[in-house]
């Protein structure tokens, strides 16, 4: 018997018609001899629509409670889901957040989960019970409501799964798995049966949110067995596991796109010791997180320095960075919100050269200009203007090879090859 923690996105519990799906193959799963947990998001749309109540009333929120009202979403949907699992005839009891103590800090819209209270759930799964927890909250140490992020329910299952030794996690979402790139831009992305750790990670933080960061982040720190699956099919999925030989062989395991950027450029800052940590510090002490950071080589005892921000950041950003330039005695703040970050990850990069060039090389054939780059270990991202990312993205994926089917038959020995010619050996 093993424990199994499902988590299932939003279009998986889209409607009733979903949750009673949902309903059964939870069931299932208790039938086949498996304790069972399952994380639920809102219905989809939902949080999308509470955002919009919110931005009717003003657009600088405060943040506490914004997030009293986007988690209610969750709510319904595990009202919903443990009175379907019911209706079949099996027992299900519902969570929030606060109930099984998700406890995490107080960074009101994007917490980081502190510790779970795993008894409330271990008691229900003793009495035979499906038990069924809100994804994507929790409470802070006062007792506030908080909430994880976007994609935040992905991370409420992991932590669940880390948190009670689960056997496995598996993400039910509206495709069947990771694939080398987002299957809805591009029509010739493949499925992938397994992907490391660190590659799920990188592709996640660059944009692939088929699974948020922190989960996976969270299955690699605590060993997890994570699958993404499609809760409308019996496809087995994918697998996120941990590095073994073979999966060195690939160059490029896959593309990642982001369109949630915005582009900020601080211009004339005086070359000299602490401007930089004045611009950079006066950004982390309102908790706004920076990706990219490029400063070129100064002129006149001036440089410029060039970073990327969040959308969702970019007013507060711009705000806090026009008065951090006005005191380091920089020349002005130039913005640009039409960016996109495409980025080539696979940790075979690590033993190759000549990937970079060969991504630069691909969108200069295309016509792209690049903006920024940036280079790790295992990936390379360049930020580009955003009406090219699906053209970025598919030439990015077939000069990688990533278009071709994957090899189904071994090569043929000598003789067949020569019979498949009509030729004798
Ligand atoms: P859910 O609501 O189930 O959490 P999401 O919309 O958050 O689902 O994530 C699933 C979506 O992630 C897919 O519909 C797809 O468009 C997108 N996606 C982006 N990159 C990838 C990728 N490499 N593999 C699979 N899906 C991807
Ligand atoms: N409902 C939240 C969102 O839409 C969390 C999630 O679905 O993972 O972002
Ligand atoms: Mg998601």
């Amino acid at each position: 018997m093993a424990l199994i923690v499902q988590k299932y996105g939003g279009t998986s519990v889209g409607d009733t018609e979903r949750m009673k799906n949902v309903a059964r193959r939870c069931l299932a799963a208790q039938k086949a001899g498996h304790d069972v947990v399952v994380v639920v998001s809102a219905m989809s749309g939902e949080t999308n629509r509470l955002l919009k109540l919110v931005a009717q009333i003003t657009d600088r929120p405060n943040e506490r409670e914004q997030d009293v009202i986007v988690a209610t979403g969750e709510q319904v949907s595990i009202g919903l889901v443990a009175l379907a699992i019911q209706a079949q005839g099996g027992e299900a009891v519902s969570f929030l957040g606060h109930q099984v103590r998700i406890v995490t800090d107080s960074t009101f819209s994007k917490a980081r989960i502190k510790s779970i209270d795993a008894q409330p759930i271990r008691a229900a799964l003793a009495k035979k019970q499906i038990v069924v927890v809100a994804g994507f909250q929790g409470v802070d140490e006062t007792g506030s409501v908080t909430t994880l992020g976007r994609g935040g329910s992905d991370t409420t299952g992991v932590a669940l799964a880390a948190a009670l030794n689960a056997d496995a996690c598996e993400i039910y979402t509206d495709v069947d798995g990771v694939y080398t790139t987002d299957p809805n831009i591009c029509p010739a992305a493949r499925k992938l049966d397994r992907i490391t750790y660190e590659e799920m990670l990188e592709l996640a933080s660059l944009g692939a949110k088929v699974l948020q960061i922190r989960s996976v982040e969270f299955a690699m720190k605590y060993k997890v067995p994570l699958w993404v699956k499609s809760s409308f099919t019996e496809d087995p999925g994918t697998l996120v596991c941990e590095e073994d030989a073979s999966m060195e062989d690939v160059l490029v395991r896959g593309v990642a796109y982001d369109r949630n950027e915005a582009k900020i450029t601080v211009v004339g800052v005086p070359d000299q010791p602490g401007a930089a940590a004045k611009l950079f510090g006066a950004l982390d002490a309102k908790h706004i997180v920076v990706d990219l950071i490029v400063q070129n080589l100064s002129r006149d005892g001036r440089t410029d320095v060039t970073f990327t921000v969040a959308k969702s950041d970019f007013a507060k950003a711009h705000e806090v960075v026009k008065l951090a330039a006005q005191e380091v005695g920089a020349t002005g703040v130039e913005v640009d919100d039409t960016i996109a970050k495409v980025s080539i990850v696979g940790v075979g990069m690590r033993n190759h050269s000549g990937v970079a060039a060969r991504m630069f090389q691909t969108l200069s054939q295309e016509g792209i200009n690049i903006q920024l780059i940036s280079t790790s270990e295992i990936k390379t991202s360049c930020v580009i203007h955003t009406k090219y990312t699906e053209l970025a993205v598919r030439a990015l994926h077939t000069a990688f090879g990533l278009d071709a089917p994957p090899a189904v038959t071994e090569t043929p020995t000598v003789s067949e090859n020569d019979a498949l010619h009509g030729q004798k050996a």
